[in-house]
């Protein structure tokens, strides 16, 4: 076993480097307060938006939004270990490295899409032309989502689509709903469900603003009213969605901003260094040297699991199990790094974002918020021990 990456693989790390020091925006890094493993602290859409569409028009022409897809469809045909070092790089200066269309809508398309799907679509991903958001839960279908209500019935060509979907993340600002609806109301709840891409300019959509925790837009609930939508929109065969839907799952658990959690807690550690609290820096109190000491050993854990899922994928494996041991471990590493900040820093971590005695921009207190949520995202704490217990131990399911 060699832990080392290849030549080509250092190379490419210091070109990922190279590229964000010269692309990134200055002072983006310091200013963006977005916390690892969070959602609810992306800075409003509209801020960031423009200031970042050149540095993605600009990564989408390196092939960069894609790496590890196929060049015929815009990739960079990179390995997935690739992949992984540019999101690690990224995400360590909280540069936006992908989305869902590209990590988690697109990666599906490639396996289960039609030609004529995977012509249409893929192209215009990996350009970065096109955004989507996960249109999934429902009021009342959430871990249970086999229960979702969200109707479409055929007519001709077209589906049309009636019901509600909740807690759309990036609903307001995206093009295209990447959406679960069921088609079958016959058959075995998991047996009828369909996978479709949904245009958001559609006659019949409302996308109405849930503000979140940590005081930003970032949620949505959306209605869908006799929506038409071309029945070409459906990834793969119709009723067979719940099964795609699965394996989207496991790549939207793969989606870690890995080096955000080094970066951070650097950050925290320089901000013990740099402090004093009675005439003493805070890094020498022990108690504070042993809560750093020991985030910093859960960190390099997290970080063994991330390698491990990109090394799956490039031996052609997928990694379900693994997808989940990883989204537990980094949702609850992002809540005690939390814990951890707020611990070193005190009453100064309780401290609103703008208050200039706040350190780092309030990116502590934000982030105790904002990784409540972190543990419900994309499937429950709960959702993923059974699944680890079910699949990975073979445990009955009750
Ligand atoms: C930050 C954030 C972003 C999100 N973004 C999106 C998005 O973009 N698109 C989208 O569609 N959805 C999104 N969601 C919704 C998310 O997928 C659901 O909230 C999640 O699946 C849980 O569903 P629920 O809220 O209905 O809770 P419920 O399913 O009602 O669960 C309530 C509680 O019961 C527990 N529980 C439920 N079933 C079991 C079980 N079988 N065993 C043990 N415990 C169980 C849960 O763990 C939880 O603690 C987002 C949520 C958050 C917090």
């Amino acid at each position: 076993m060699d832990f080392r990456f290849s030549e080509q693989e250092e190379a490419f790390r210091r070109e990922v480097e190279d590229f964000i020091n010269e692309e990134l925006p200055a002072g983006w890094t310091e200013g963006n307060i977005h916390w690892p493993g969070g959602y609810g602290t992306l800075e409003e859409f509209e801020v960031i938006g423009p200031r970042m569409a050149q540095f993605r028009r600009r990564l989408a022409e390196k092939g960069w939004l894609t790496i590890s897809w196929p060049k015929e469809y815009g990739g960079a045909g990179r390995s997935n270990i690739e992949q992984a070092i540019f999101h690690e790089r990224m995400s360590y200066y909280r540069a936006p490295g992908g989305d869902v269309a590209t990590l988690i809508g697109g990666p599906t398309i490639l396996h289960f899409g039609s030609d004529e799907m995977k012509k249409e679509w893929l192209p215009r991903i990996a350009k970065g032309d096109v955004t989507f958001w996960l249109a999934y839960s429902e009021p009342n279908a959430g871990s249970d989502l086999a229960s979702l209500q969200t109707s479409a019935v055929e007519e001709g060509d077209e589906l049309v689509i009636n019901g509600q979907k909740i807690w759309g993340t990036v609903a307001h600002v995206s093009d295209y709903a990447w959406m679960v609806v069921r088609t079958d109301p016959t058959a075995a709840p998991h047996k009828g469900i369909s996978l479709i891409i949904v245009d958001n300019k559609s006659d019949g959509i409302t996308i109405r603003p849930l503000m979140n925790i940590c005081g930003f837009h970032s949620f949505n609930e959306v209605f869908f009213d006799n929506v038409r939508v071309p029945k070409k929109n459906i990834v793969g065969e119709k009723n067979q969605g719940w099964y795609y839907l699965m394996v989207a799952l496991d790549f939207e658990r793969l989606v870690i901003p890995m080096g955000g959690f080094r970066r951070t807690f650097e950050e925290i550690v320089q901000y013990a260094r740099e402090t004093k609290h009675n005439g003493q820096a805070l890094s020498r109190d022990p108690l504070i040297r042993n809560k750093l000491a020991e985030m910093a050993i859960e960190i390099e854990v997290a970080y063994m699991f991330f390698w491990q899922t990109a090394w799956m994928l490039d031996r052609g494996l997928m990694p379900n199990i693994e997808a989940s041991v990883l989204k537990l471990v980094t949702t609850e590493l992002s809540q005690k790094l939390a814990s951890v900040g707020t611990a070193v820093m005190g009453h100064y971590a309780q401290l609103e974002r703008g208050s200039k005695w706040v350190p780092l921009r309030g990116r502590v207190p934000a982030g105790y918020l904002d990784c409540i949520s972190a543990l419900v995202g994309a499937g429950t704490s709960e959702i993923q021990r059974n699944i680890i217990a079910m699949r990975g131990l073979g445990l009955p399911r009750k």
